[in-house]
């Protein structure tokens, strides 16, 4: 899912998402819209979709990961979570309830419960605790969503993570409780904090293979091209990450030949293509010194065709992993992919 925070995919048009990538779904950040415009201009502009003009689907989390990550005065209780806006100060609480409303009034088609995101590492006392509260919470918020729920039929989705910290058994008790909620599909969330990647991969592998076949399990913020058949491999079907889209605007391109740094001296004179198994607008259309000389010269146009090509080089390698399953030939694409990302800068 490409991230769009502030409902919109940093440097692309809707347009471009729809024709170019063919994105199915965009991910929206719950806590960055909640504080601004506000939850209750983008209901009365018509709900997220018609705001951002997004036909497909959009998924917003809860909030809680940018509360715990961009707030150092954020203060949990029972209740929910207090927290002082980023922007002027000012202070708000998220409850399990109150998130479930917000992401409602957005016309989300999949919310996320609130959860309490931890960092790493944290003791498994604290970690424990942390996950009876994140259990509490999405058993209040899956009450409070199915009674809403009720009155306007089944277009929404509402699903809880799975949070435990990097601890296995923690991992496993908290999904096996989330089950009873029998929600539309399962995240396993709090990954990405700073863990080293072998630990993700391991905490997916513990969780995973515990939540429903049938229904799409989810990955929070991960992870790199060359680990998204490793997070397949082990049960997972939809991932979110802002590495393409924030890279592509650092110059770090993604290719089907490994990383290009394009301020490197090697692309002044380089007419060729930046990914000749590429097929997007970018590769199609302009030569690596042309996007080296963009990026040296800090156009904005260098953001829109590299997040273009990274967010290609993503939905590809997603969409090359669903033919692989499909034909039955998914357990020798991954052994091509391994040894292939061994070799590749
Ligand atoms: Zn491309």
């Amino acid at each position: 899912m490409p991230v769009g925070t502030q409902a919109g995919v940093k440097s692309l048009a809707p347009r471009d998402l729809l024709t170019e990538l063919d994105a199915r779904i965009v991910l929206a950040n719950t806590y960055h819209l909640y504080l601004r415009p506000g939850h209750e201009i983008i209901q009365r502009l018509g709900g997220l979709h018609r705001f951002m003009s997004w036909p497909r689907a959009v998924l917003t989390d809860s909030g809680g990961f940018q509360v715990f990550s961009l707030n150092a005065l954020n203060k949990v209780t029972e209740e929910g979570v207090l927290f002082r806006s980023h922007l002027d100060g000012a202070p708000h609480m998220f409850t399990p309830v109150s998130t479930v409303d917000v992401q409602l009034a957005f016309g989300s088609d999949i919310l996320m419960v609130l959860d309490e995101c931890l960092p790493y590492p944290v003791s498994h006392d604290d970690a424990r605790r942390s996950v009876g509260r994140t259990l509490r919470w999405a058993g209040e918020a899956n009450r409070h969503f199915l009674q809403r729920r009720s009155s306007f039929g089944a277009a929404h989705s509402l699903f809880p993570i799975v949070q435990g910290s990097m601890y296995a058994d923690l991992r496993r008790a908290c999904a096996l409780e989330l089950l009873e909620l029998d929600a539309d599909g399962y995240a396993i969330g709090g990954l990405s904090v700073g863990e080293p990647r072998n630990l993700s991969l391991e905490m997916v592998e513990a969780t995973a293979p515990l939540l429903p076949l049938a229904r799409p399990r989810y990955v929070m913020g991960v992870g790199l091209p060359e680990e998204l058949p490793e997070y397949v491999a082990r049960g997972v079907d939809m991932m979110d990450c802002v590495l393409p889209s924030r890279n592509a605007r650092n110059g770090c391109l993604f290719t089907s030949a490994g990383r290009v740094i394009i301020k490197n001296a090697r692309y002044l004179e380089d007419a060729e293509p930046l990914d000749r198994e590429c097929a997007c607008y970018t590769c199609r259309t302009f030569s690596r010194a042309y996007l080296r000389h963009l990026f040296q010269a800090g156009e904005m146009l260098f953001s829109t065709l590299a997040t273009l090509h990274n967010l290609t080089r993503y939905l590809d390698i997603m969409r090359q992993i669903r033919q692989a399953i499909l034909l039955g030939t998914f357990p020798q694409y991954l052994n091509n992919a391994r040894s292939r990302s061994a070799t590749l800068p």
